[in-house]
This record gives structure tokens, sequence and C-alpha cells, in this order.
């Protein structure tokens, strides 16, 4: 009996002490007001070590909860449009740990808005470099990557933001009959050089959006070949809006691009299955067959999961549909076994930005 006695007590403390580490873990607090970015000091050069140990602790916190913790790794907003609190308790609510934020609107060449949100809300934003688009990719591309590139290594940003190099117009702009965003630069012409080079030279992953057609697939496996250590980002996995223009992708022609490429990753930013593009009138999120992800995307997941990371693509203009989203994307990640949709989830996002495997 004492021997038994004495077996449960130490389980008692075991059991305690791995609690404990849970319930010391922490969201992190929330920001003061909506509008605590606007007036934050710039958080430049960001403290990577001191974030990352927020960062950890809130994805602890979140698992305690019995939630699966997200890192989303591509979403935008503007900085006028941001009510940094309400969204911040949005997260909380929605379990996702960490968003990878990068400022969009207005566009001059350069902003740190990014810089004043995560010293508004150190626990809950990566900052990523500006995005790459209208106008100021478009209109001036060269001064953009200039203050891009001036600033990424110094101010210590571990991502850049989502460059497009094909963009068709999004639903809404169609609905809007706005164009400006029916985007052309090359992938391999002078721009796509540059950024290329420079993420190979400094490590930094970096985002594309690259609509998903024939014509386009040769330039990219190029610059995919000329710079392999360029660290990737594809967004929107299977997102193809003209089926009529893309007969070659699909889980045989990316699973050998993921062989051919160890630096590729793909993100999974795509609508719901009852989405269609205005544009063709076609469901243009290609994964699912109904409600359920295609098996044949499963497999090939489920083989490589730390080259898919989670992704909501919100933007500036729908920073308030984060609850939409994240049903979405747990729709799709619920239909991936572990342990590949915790890999999905959170720890692919992780080790591509920081090299280090969470537990
Ligand atoms: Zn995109």
């Amino acid at each position: 009996m004492r021997r038994i006695g004495r077996f449960v007590f130490l389980g008692l403390v075991l059991f305690f002490a791995a609690a404990g580490t849970s319930w010391g873990a922490e969201l992190g607090p929330l920001p003061k007001s909506d509008e605590a970015h606007l007036d934050a000091p710039k958080a430049i050069p960001f403290d990577l070590p001191a974030l990352k140990r927020n960062w950890r602790e809130r994805i602890a916190a979140i698992k305690a909860q019995g939630t699966l913790p997200v890192i989303d790794i591509e979403s935008s907003f503007n900085g006028n449009k941001l009510p940094l609190r309400q969204f911040a308790q949005a997260m909380d609510k929605a379990g996702i740990a960490l968003i990878a934020f990068s400022h969009d609107a207005g566009n001059p060449k350069w902003a740190d808005i990014a810089a004043r949100v995560v010293s508004a809300d150190p626990w809950r934003f990566i900052p990523t470099t500006n995005g790459g688009v209208h106008p100021a990719w478009t209109e001036a591309p060269k001064e953009f990557l200039a203050e891009t590139f001036k600033h990424a290594v110094p101010d210590g940003y571990p991502l850049l933001g989502e460059f497009e190099f094909r963009h068709y117009p999004s639903p809404r702009q169609i609905q809007r009959r706005e164009f400006f965003r029916d985007v052309t630069v090359p992938i391999n012409g002078p721009l796509g050089q540059e950024l290329f080079a420079f993420a190979e030279k400094t490590g930094l992953p970096f985002e594309i959006h690259y609509e998903i057609e024939d014509a386009l697939l040769p330039p990219l496996e190029e610059m995919l070949g000329r710079y392999p250590k360029a660290k990737v980002i594809w967004c929107h996995l299977a997102q193809i809006r003209y089926s009529a223009r893309s007969s070659i992708y699909g889980p045989a022609y990316l699973r050998g691009l993921l062989a051919k490429y160890p630096n590729l990753y793909i993100d999974v930013a795509f609508g719901d299955n009852f989405s269609k593009y205005p544009g063709s009138d076609e469901y243009h999120a290609r994964v699912w067959n109904a409600g359920s992800v295609k098996k044949e995307w499963v497999d090939l997941i489920v083989e490589q999961p730390w080259r898919f990371l989670a992704a909501f693509d919100l933007g500036g203009d729908r920073q308030d549909q984060l609850p939409e989203y994240n049903r979405n994307l747990r729709k799709f990640l619920n239909q991936i076994p572990e342990p590949a949709r915790e890999i999905v989830a959170y720890k692919a996002a992780w080790k591509l930005l920081f090299g280090e495997e969470l537990p």
C-alpha cells in the first residue's frame, strides 16, 4: 500500500507540474484600444527572442485550452481600417495563435505600420514587409523593392510580403468592375531575378501570388532552379481561376515540384467549396470535391506536411470576416489526419521562419 501510495503521490506531482506549465501559459494581454497601433512607437529592430517567447507561450496556451493553434502565414491589413483590439479578441476566440501581417493599403514605397502593430500587440502578429501590390509594385517596382530590401534585414523582419507576379482581379474587384489588379510581372524578368537573388542571399522567405496556368509554370520552374536556396511560398494551393488554362497542375505535378525544389512551400489560402470565381463562373478552390478535400490532395499533404502552411489571406477590406475564414480553414484542416494537421496548422510555419521545431 505504501509503495502504491508513493506512486500515486509521485504521479500527482508530475501531473500538476505538467499542468502547471500550461496553466502558466498566457494568450497575452489585449492591445489597449482599437487604435493602439496608430500612435505606438515602431518596434524596430524587432526583438525577436522576446517576441518569440511571447508567441511560444501563446501557442502553448491555445493548446492547453484544447484548441488546435493556427499560424496564418498570409494576411494583410490597412492600418486605418484595423480595429486592433477587437481583431485580437477575435483571434483569441478562434484559437488563431499568430498572423503574419503585412501592410498593403495606400501604398507608399514603404510603411512602418506593421512595426507599430507589433509594438501595440507583441503577442499576436509576426511582422511582415509590405505586400507587393498595386500601385507601388506595379508603378514603381524598382523603388518598392529597393525600400523593402533596405528595411527587411536591419529591421529584422522574418518574412517578406506577398508579391503579385500574376494576379487576376479578386472576386470582389470583378464585381466592382475594378481591373487595376489584373497584374502581370514576368517572374523570370529583372524584378523576379532581384527578388529571388535577395531571398537567396538573406535566407528570408517571400510569398508569391502566381495564378496556376500551363504557360506560367516553366518560368516559375526556371527561377526555382536558378535560385535553389530562395525560400518561396507559393500562395493559394490549387486555386485555379480558369480551368481551360490549366491542364498540368495537380497533386502529381506538385509532388514532383516539391521533390525537385526543396525550398518551395505552399500556402492553403483558398475559398470554400461553394465559392465561384465570377470572371469564369467556375469553382476555383480545386481541392474540394463537394465538402470534402480530394483524397489525392490529402495524400500529398500527409506525405509532405512541412511544405504546406495554414493561411487565411484576410485583406484590409474584410478584417471582420476572421471567424468565417477560420471556420473555412478548420474545415480543411480537420480533414488532414494527425500529425500532418498540426504541422500544417502551425509547426511548419514556425520551422520555416525560425529554423526550429516546436514541441
Ligand atoms: Zn494572393
